[in-house]
């Protein structure tokens, strides 16, 4: 039976440290704030939002709501985000995504600070990865799962680790953050031929598609480690990783469950990153 991989124990551990590095700030009056901004009223972001605003107040990071009509303009977006960016009180930024359809993406993501953008929207902080510099601020998702590695003493170098997805919020940004650690790296994606064998061979297998139970026990072997960041509902309406959890645990060596895995530290690496946001400010 595989060893699970549980991301609530990670996370403690990163709040420790929060909580140790705003006693710190404290010292110099600072206090490190998030800004949400959120357009509309969708039930999936409001309730991510409650999630936050609690593991905010639980370490002692100020929280404010920016909630906005989901029809504002780009111009009217664009605003807001330059007077939190100018707001000397405000640590971090994060805008809900998607955004709606008719807001231009690629200006907003320009439009915030560089020093404020905890959920790495800006170029800038993207390029930072790509370039192999991890000082600054990361994408929270391939952020938790280089954590959850890291937790559990899961060693990195020369290891055959293939990513299956090629997203700029997952896949892309993670193979960086693996190849600093010197492992050998495959991304896969849905044009990929022979997957099965590709993911059997692999030491470490990291499953992002968004596509419920899709791996079973034809993708790994006895020694597989699977890191699962996808998140979706099964054919029973029940939350669910990519693996079919119930068949592959029992076969692989180890194993992050959803939920209760990746996605239970993706909170509190944003936080972190809000944390940093005001030590550099
Ligand atoms: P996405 O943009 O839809 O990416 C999905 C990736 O899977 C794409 O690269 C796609 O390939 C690949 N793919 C789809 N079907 C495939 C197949 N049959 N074989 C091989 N590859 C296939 O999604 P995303 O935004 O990256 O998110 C992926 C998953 O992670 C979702 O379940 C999402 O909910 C979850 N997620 C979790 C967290 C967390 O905190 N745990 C955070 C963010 C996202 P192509 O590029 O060829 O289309």
């Amino acid at each position: 039976m595989a060893e699970v991989l549980r991301g609530k124990a990670v996370a403690d551990q990163i709040k420790e440290q929060m909580k140790k590095d705003i006693e710190e700030l404290a010292k110099e009056d600072k206090v490190p704030t998030l800004a949400i901004v959120r357009l509309g009223n969708n039930p999936g972001d409001i309730s991510y939002e409650r999630s936050i605003i609690k593991n905010c107040d639980a370490v002692g990071i100020k929280s404010k709501v920016y909630e906005r009509d989901e029809d504002i303009s780009t111009q009217e977006l664009t605003e807001l985000i330059e007077e939190l960016n100018g707001d000397r009180e405000i640590s971090g930024i994060l805008v809900f995504r998607p955004l709606p359809k008719h807001i231009d993406e690629e200006a907003i993501r320009n439009v915030i600070s560089p020093l404020k953008d905890v959920d790495c929207m800006h170029p800038l902080n993207l390029e930072k990865i790509f370039e192999g510099n991890m000082t600054g601020f990361a994408p929270c998702t391939p952020k938790a799962a280089m954590e959850i590695l890291k937790y559990y003493d899961i060693p990195l170098e020369g290891k055959n680790v293939v990513v299956v997805n090629r997203s700029m919020v997952v896949g892309k940004p993670l193979v960086m953050m693996l190849l600093e650690q010197n492992a050998t790296v495959t991304i896969c994606h849905s044009r990929t031929k022979n997957l099965p064998e590709i993911t059997r061979n692999a030491d470490i297998v990291v499953v992002a598609l968004g596509k419920a139970k899709f791996f079973d026990e034809k993708y790994f072997k006895e020694d597989s480690i699977v890191i699962d960041v996808g998140v979706s509902l099964d054919e029973d309406g029940k939350l669910s990783g990519d693996a079919d959890y119930d068949k592959v645990s029992p076969l692989v060596d180890k194993i992050t469950p959803v939920p209760g895995g990746v996605g239970s530290v993706t909170t509190s690496i944003l936080l972190s990153q809000v944390v940093l946001a005001c030590k550099n400010a």
